[in-house]
């Protein structure tokens, strides 16, 4: 397997997460963050991916829950800014993939400002694994050939343009950011005479706690959802009566957490035997 980089002095990486679970964090993003001296992290990242980066990184929190204040973003800008001026391998590390709803645009464009180099490491994003983890497919043959990612709200605080066009087609809608807005989407569908179109409601995805609700429009508008824990994602569409049971493994549990060599004592045809390494990623 190839080593990523040799790292440069000052650089920023951008590594996404992943959706929550930290084994779905992609293999480069752990070797980068191996190497890191500065890592600015957002609030939806595990824990145990934090472990990874180097012991004698920095690792500072600039992240925000929902309905929580945010670090304003000028103040992760002086982050970079400082890290980049003391010659250290910055590592900005998102939930999911930074390009989707990340703010990635800004940062790297405030990087480019600084004339500090940069890597986006992508990471596996809500909205193309969630569905999934939850036996829903995104996209199915004869049922929808597309499959649209977006937000709600728009800034003007109304449902997004977008969002009620593509509410109009057969596409699967990912909603990121749309828990509170459940009860406007499903009243925008029973006005398109699509009250039996299924909201699926996928919170803490890809964690232990992972739940799935699942409603008609026409349900949605009669039922309480802020008792719904974030974050949460909306999966909209006729995908998701096409269900299936997945069943949840922890691999976890199996990985080797350390550096060893065993040996496999018979392969038959060559009577060998063979030494195989293991190594922690
Ligand atoms: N860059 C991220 C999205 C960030 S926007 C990505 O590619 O996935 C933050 C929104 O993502 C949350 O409000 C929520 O809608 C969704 N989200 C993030 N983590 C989630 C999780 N574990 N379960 C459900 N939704 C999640």
């Amino acid at each position: 397997m190839s080593t990523p980089m040799t790292p440069p002095k000052p650089h920023l990486w951008l590594v996404g997460a992943g959706p929550g679970d930290p084994d779905l964090l992609t293999l480069k993003g752990a070797k980068v963050l191996a190497q890191a001296q500065l890592v600015l992290y957002d609030s939806l990242v595990h824990r145990d991916i934090l472990d990874l980066a180097h012991p004698n990184a920095t690792l500072i929190c600039v992240g925000k829950r929902a309905g929580q204040t945010s670090t304003p973003q000028v103040l992760i800008h002086d982050w970079i800014e400082r890290g980049a001026q003391q010659g250290l391998r910055i590592v900005r590390l998102k939930g999911g993939d930074p390009m989707v709803f990340g703010r990635a645009g800004e940062e790297l464009q405030f990087a480019e400002q600084l004339g500090l180099g940069w890597t986006y490491v992508p990471g596996i994003s809500c909205g193309t694994s969630l569905a999934g983890l939850v036996g829903i497919p995104l996209t199915l043959r004869g049922v929808a050939s597309s499959a649209w990612l977006g937000t709600a709200t728009g800034q003007d605080g109304r449902l997004t343009a977008d969002l009620l066009a593509a509410l109009n087609t057969s596409s699967t809608l990912v909603v990121f950011m749309g828990r509170r807005r459940i009860r406007d989407i499903a009243q925008h569908l029973v006005q398109l005479g699509k009250s039996d179109t299924p909201i699926a409601v996928v919170s803490e995805g890809s964690l232990t706690q992972q739940q799935c609700v699942i409603h008609s429009a026409k349900v949605w508008l009669k039922s309480e959802v802020e008792s719904l824990p974030d974050p949460a994602l909306l999966v909209i569409g006729e995908v998701v009566h096409y269900q299936l049971t997945p069943t949840t493994t922890n691999l976890r549990s199996i990985t080797p957490s350390f550096t060893h060599e065993y040996e496999v004592p018979h392969l038959p045809e060559t009577r060998k035997s063979h030494v195989q390494r293991l190594r922690r990623v």
